[in-house]
């Protein structure tokens, strides 16, 4: 990775996967591009079609689950019936529920941050991640991270910037492992 600007994970949400297929943004904006890897730029292009009528904002908003409020567009991921808003209820907690269940959320982070592996321990505090471990979260750390520690941007000390660099991918990819195993 020598380039700064060919680092990419997939956009799609909760997927830590390399975002080795760009895809554009908006019909009317072509060079705007959103980067997938295999499984999800197949997804994004058959939905294509279907995302015409809507802006980029929009686009966002769903893509992160920000807004639940559009239940008659279909995603079409794994099953064509499937409706946004189901998708995205998968993927929203209410804020207010969550308030109620503070305490029992926070017991069951700490059992679940128990359970996790030292290696993982160290790789989140490595990305400064919180427990429990999103990949969102994981994804903006690990591209700050890079940014941060790229060699083109630490000409003083290329050599321990590159050093940086190997432990971050690496801490991210474990991660990633880890996740993968879970779900
Ligand atoms: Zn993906």
């Amino acid at each position: 990775m020598n380039d700064i600007n060919e680092i990419h994970l997939c956009d799609w949400p909760d997927c830590m996967e390399e975002g080795c297929y760009p895809a554009p943004k908006n019909p009317k904006n072509l060079r705007d591009r959103f980067h997938f890897c295999l499984e999800h730029v197949r997804a994004y292009n058959k939905e294509w079609d279907g995302l015409k009528g809507f802006s980029e904002n929009d686009l966002h908003s769903m893509r992160t689950g920000a807004t639940w409020d559009r239940p008659t567009w279909k995603i079409g991921l794994n099953s064509p019936s499937k409706t946004a808003a189901e998708t995205i209820a998968g993927n929203f907690r209410d804020p207010y529920k969550l308030f109620d269940e503070d305490t029992a959320k926070r017991q069951a982070a700490e059992q679940a941050e128990a359970k996790i592996p030292a290696e993982i321990k160290d790789a989140c505090a490595l990305l400064n991640l919180p427990f429990p471990i999103e990949p969102e979260k994981a994804k903006q750390q690990y591209r700050k991270m890079v940014k941060a520690n790229h060699p083109d941007l630490n000409q003083s000390n290329p050599e321990k910037a590159e050093r940086q660099l190997k432990e971050i991918n690496l801490a991210f990819q474990k991660i990633k492992a880890f996740l993968n195993k879970k779900s």
